[in-house]
């Protein structure tokens, strides 16, 4: 054997990534106490030091979705497998589900459902505008032999929030169960699990968590381990069985499911602590409060909103590139010049809309100011019609007209 052959062509070198200000639609900026956390001795991941933080990952899990349910926890993935958990476990095969598609992200659990076997009954909104309750209601009515509706509460893709209160109330009333996709609202905008009848919820911790990307914070009402447990067949999936890793997650007689990713658990939970110390009124103000200067700074650089006011989110700012100017080569320029990253559009918005993200850590006074005027000065050095200075000078009017802290 050679093992000269096997070595890399290029030579491999310690990689120190430059350090970015992250505002697209995620990972946004992981806080320094969440890295600091991760860089600490790790344990074993049956270490009863270990398996005690983990209890408390729970209890701050259940503050951040306002719930009592038992079956809180992070699952060992990103996002997609918070999500694929809900419906590998939820459905069983000729299963009727209603999803509610109004970009990306509801395309994906129409996919989810077909794989699992289920039957999905598409409810398709506009890309920018929310899920519509009277829709969902009249295909309710329509398929009454459904049992779960299936939402995005906010569309990262478009920047559109539902009303998942309103759409929980509806699905009740049918006798449907809820799956709703909270992977960039955890932390960012109001999310009250038991207050709106919530039945299985997922997030990311990437996003308004202040996180590293790779865990995905899970809750599953009574009613969900009730029907998992009645189950004609066996889940579809090992990995996922949600009460296999109940035998891991659960509060007594821990056994080894998988070995669960102990530093990146760390972090986790230095980033729910952040929260709970903050407070999650706070949290959700802050969103609110950035995006006003973020908007008004917008306004005066001619960039308009994809969604309308009242159903935005703040968090995830989505808006059309003004006419004629090169939206890759901008995006390019922040990311080289200024170490600043913005989102593209996706889908039907490549290349006509920027998605600009102020999540958890990322949501901040000074990368407002700085995002503005590096905008500002690329827009201009690049021929369009905008007024140096002013794009900054209106965030900052918001700021002291609408004052936080
Ligand atoms: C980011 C995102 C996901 C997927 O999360 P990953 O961590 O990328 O797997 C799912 N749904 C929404 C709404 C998202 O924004």
């Amino acid at each position: 054997m050679n093992t000269e052959d096997f070595r890399p062509e290029k030579k491999a070198t310690v990689f120190y990534p430059p350090q970015r200000v992250l505002m697209g639609p995620g990972p946004s900026d992981t806080h320094a106490r969440v890295l600091n956390a991760m860089a600490r001795p790790t344990l074993g991941h049956l270490d009863p030091v270990f398996t005690e933080m983990m209890e408390e990952i729970k209890g701050l899990m259940r503050y951040a979705f306002q719930t009592k349910n038992r079956m809180t926890f992070p699952v060992s993935g990103p996002g997609s497998v918070g999500m694929e958990m809900c419906f590998v476990n939820m459905i069983e095969p000729g299963d009727k589900v209603i999803v509610c598609r109004n970009g990306v992200f509801g395309g994906r659990m129409i996919e989810n459902v077909e794989r699992h076997g289920g039957v999905a009954v598409v409810v398709d909104d506009k890309w920018g505008e929310p899920v519509d309750p009277q829709k969902v209601e009249d295909a309710l009515k329509k398929n009454p032999d459904a049992k779960i509706v299936a939402f995005v509460h906010a569309e990262t893709s478009t920047g559109a929030q539902s009303d998942a209160k309103t759409l929980c109330e509806i699905a009740r009333k049918y006798n449907c169960l809820t799956i709703v996709d909270t992977v960039t609202s955890l932390g960012g905008t109001p999310i009250l699990v038991d207050e709106w009848g919530i039945d299985a919820i997922y997030s990311g911790s990437q996003k308004c968590l202040s996180c590293p990307p790779g865990l995905s914070p899970v809750s599953f009402s009574d009613r969900v381990t009730e029907l998992v447990k009645n189950r004609k067949t066996k889940v579809h999936s090992w990995f996922m069985d949600i009460s296999l890793l109940l035998n891991y997650w659960g509060s007594s007689a821990r056994t080894y499911h998988h070995t669960a990713p102990t530093n990146a658990l760390y972090g986790l939970h230095e980033s729910l602590l952040m929260i709970y110390e903050e407070g999650l009124e706070h949290s959700w103000a802050r969103h609110r409060y950035n995006y006003e200067a973020l908007k008004a700074g917008f306004a005066t650089l001619g960039m308009n909103y994809v969604v309308k006011e009242e159903h935005r989110l703040p968090q995830l700012n989505s808006v059309f590139v003004p006419a004629g100017v090169d939206e890759k080569e901008v995006r390019r320029r922040l990311l080289d010049e200024y170490n600043l990253e913005i989102g593209a559009g996706l889908g039907d918005f490549a290349g006509k809309v920027w998605r600009f993200g102020l999540m958890g850590t990322s949501c901040r006074v000074e990368n407002v100011i700085f995002c503005l005027n590096a905008l500002e000065t690329i827009l201009s050095d690049m021929g369009a019609k905008v007024e140096r200075g002013t794009a900054a000078a209106a965030a900052h009017k918001s700021y002291a007209a609408k004052p936080m802290f």
